[in-house]
C-alpha cells in the first residue's frame, strides 16, 4: 500500500486515496478509497438511509478512511447540520478504527471543539487542501492532526508542519502529483525522493490497513 496522493477525486488514480460519495463507491482492484459526505452536499439533506449506505461502504477493506467530510463556513447546509453530520462521521471512524479526511473552511476551532465535545479526540484527522496560515496550521498540529498540501498553499504553514505530519494531494485539480511533490520538496529544501518517502510513510502510518482486516 503506497499512497502518494492522499486526496483525489479521480476515480482511476493509482497510489492515491480516492475520495468518493457512498453512491459512487465502486471499489476497483488495487485502488484505495475514502468514503463520506462532503459538507457541500449537506444543503440537500442527508437521510438515515444515506448514512446506512455510508456505513456499509466504510466497512469495505479498500475504504481506508472516512471522508471527505467536515465544515465549510462559506458553502453547504446550515452549520448546526454540518456539525451534526461531521460528528456522525467521527463516530463511524471511531467504531471502524479509521481516520477521517477533513474539509475545513474557516472552521478549525469549531471542528476541534466538536470533536472534543463528542469525546472523539482519539479519531485521527487529516486536514486536506491545507491553505490556511501558520497559525491555523499550528492549531491543527497541536490537536494531533496531519496536514495535506496541494499545489496552492501558504509557505509559512508548510514550514511549521512537522515532517511526520505531512501529506500531499491533487484534490480536484489536473496537476500531476509529481509536480506537487516537486514544488513542496523545493519549498522544504528536500529532494523529491526524500519528500515522497516521507509522505508515503506518513500515509501508511495513518491508514495502517493491516489493522483493518
Ligand atoms: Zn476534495
Amino acid at each position: 500500500m503506497d499512497i502518494l496522493d492522499f486526496h483525489t477525486h479521480r476515480l482511476d488514480a493509482t497510489a492515491a486515496l480516492i475520495s468518493v460519495d457512498p453512491q459512487r463507491f465502486d471499489p476497483q482492484p488495487g485502488l484505495w478509497y475514502s468514503v463520506g459526505f462532503h459538507p457541500w452536499d449537506t444543503a440537500d439533506g442527508i437521510t438515515d438511509a444515506d448514512f446506512d449506505l455510508l456505513e456499509q461502504c466504510a466497512r469495505h477493506p479498500q475504504a481506508l478512511a472516512i471522508g471527505e467530510t467536515g465544515l465549510d463556513a462559506l458553502r453547504g447546509g446550515d452549520m448546526a447540520l454540518q456539525e451534526a453530520l461531521f460528528v456522525r462521521h467521527l463516530q463511524l471512524a471511531h467504531d471502524l478504527g479509521k481516520p477521517v479526511v477533513v474539509h475545513s473552511v474557516r472552521t478549525s476551532r469549531q471542528m476541534l471543539d466538536a470533536r472534543r465535545r463528542a469525546g472523539l479526540t482519539d479519531v485521527p484527522l487529516a486536514i486536506h487542501g491545507m491553505r490556511g496560515n501558520a497559525h491555523v496550521a499550528r492549531t491543527w498540529i497541536d490537536a494531533g492532526c496531519y496536514l495535506s498540501f496541494g499545489a496552492r498553499f501558504n509557505p509559512a504553514a508548510l514550514q511549521v508542519t512537522p515532517l511526520d505530519r505531512l501529506l500531499i494531494e491533487t484534490d480536484d485539480t489536473s496537476v500531476p502529483i509529481c509536480d506537487v511533490a516537486t514544488q513542496i520538496a523545493q519549498s522544504l529544501h528536500l529532494t523529491v525522493e526524500e519528500l515522497i518517502r516521507t509522505v508515503t510513510a506518513n500515509a501508511r502510518h495513518l491508514l495502517n490497513p493491516s489493522s483493518h482486516n
